[in-house]
């Protein structure tokens, strides 16, 4: 299907290169994508603009189209093999809009990640921290100019201003970008001190970080537009602050509760007994019941970590840990054999119950 180059670009059939540039500028700015985002139809539209343009703008293959009515190199054409509409169209797009490859456009500055430890208690009550952060600015002193002054900036003599260079490969003269100035087009001749013509400046910045309780190790917090800044007028990146939560001696983080090993005597467990056990909000009642067995789980409940998104707190978790005495004197041994020898069946079910299961395991086996 052959398109209408001129009827897409509103200019008449003789119209002067200095017509066509015009047209083309004017539909390229109205249609461009960087003005309108996730509009499909305007930059399918700057597509066919920009594809009119390539033809129309080069005498030879503006010659062509007059007399064949498509493009050369177009789908049906033999012989213009290995030179795709892409480097056409790419071409172009660096041309007008100045800038090397892949920044010709103007482009959104890179995130920036930064790494911050905080204590277990900050994570559970929130906190805010102070960080400094390193990041490329606008060169203050120039204004992101990169010379002392305009004067201090001229044309590239390279590419005449222009960025791109010309180079001729048989049929066709490709655009490639002017390695002299980068395809800038400029040249600084006398550059500003602060930046040595860079345009920009390492600045270290401090930023203050307000941390939600409930956060975890991995979370993490973004400070919108605090990233590197965008070239050519793109928005700035974010910096992402990721969180790694330091391990407390006591608790342990099991989601939302906080797991705590509470060692008690092995007369505490057997007789009953009401102790004090650390919380993050301070110390807290916790009543053991006479005969609590190693290993059990007390809940204190909304002593955890609040809830992240969402309102409530975990519980705290105490596992009780029932000590053995290790050094015993020898009344203490006295008095223990004395105990032992009291002792009756009920009196340790968890024992009597386990010899009780072997001996009908294999009592059984020996039936067999
Ligand atoms: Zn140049
Ligand atoms: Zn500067």
């Amino acid at each position: 299907m052959a398109k209408d180059y001129y009827g897409l670009l509103g200019v008449h059939r003789n119209a002067t290169d200095a017509e066509l540039k015009r047209a083309y500028r004017r539909l390229a700015h109205e249609h461009h994508p960087d003005k309108n985002q996730g509009n499909k139809a305007a930059e399918e539209k700057f597509k066919e603009i920009s594809e009119a343009y390539e033809v129309l703008s080069d005498p030879q293959k503006r010659a062509y189209y007059d007399q064949y009515g498509t493009a050369p190199g177009a789908q049906g054409q033999a012989g213009f093999g290995g030179f795709g509409m892409g480097d056409v169209f790419g071409d172009i797009f660096e041309q007008f809009f100045g800038g090397g490859a892949g920044r010709s456009r103007a482009t959104a500055g890179d995130d920036l990640r930064y790494n911050l430890s905080i204590s277990f208690e900050d994570a559970a009550f929130g906190t805010t921290k102070k960080i400094r952060v390193p990041r490329w600015e606008r060169c203050s002193e120039c204004d992101g100019l990169g010379a002392r002054s305009r004067d201090g900036i001229l044309a590239c003599a390279a590419c005449h201003g222009t960025g791109q260079v010309r180079i001729q490969q048989g049929f066709f003269s490709i655009s490639r970008t002017c390695s002299k100035c980068g395809g800038e087009g400029r040249v600084i001749t006398d550059p500003c001190p602060a930046c040595t013509g860079r345009k920009r400046v390492e600045r270290e910045r401090t930023l203050s970080v307000k941390i939600p309780g409930g956060v975890e190790t991995g979370t993490a917090i973004r400070l919108s537009g605090e990233g590197e800044l965008g070239t050519q007028g793109g928005p700035p990146g974010d910096l992402y602050v990721v969180l790694n939560v330091e391990a407390h001696p006591i608790f342990e983080r099991e989601g939302q509760d906080i797991l705590c090993d509470v060692p008690i005597t092995f007369v505490q467990a057997a007789l009953g007994t009401e102790i004090e056990v650390p919380t993050l909000s301070g110390p807290a009642k916790l009543k053991v019941p006479a005969g609590t067995q190693p290993g059990h789980v007390f809940r204190l409940r909304g002593k955890g970590f609040p809830h992240l998104r969402g309102s409530g707190h975990g519980d705290q978790l105490c596992r009780v840990a029932v000590e053995v005495p290790a050094k015993l004197s020898s009344k203490q041994k006295e008095l223990l054999k004395e105990f032992d020898c009291l002792s009756t069946d009920g009196c340790s079910p968890l024992t009597t119950g386990f010899w009780d299961k072997v001996r009908e395991v294999f009592t059984e086996q020996t039936k067999k």
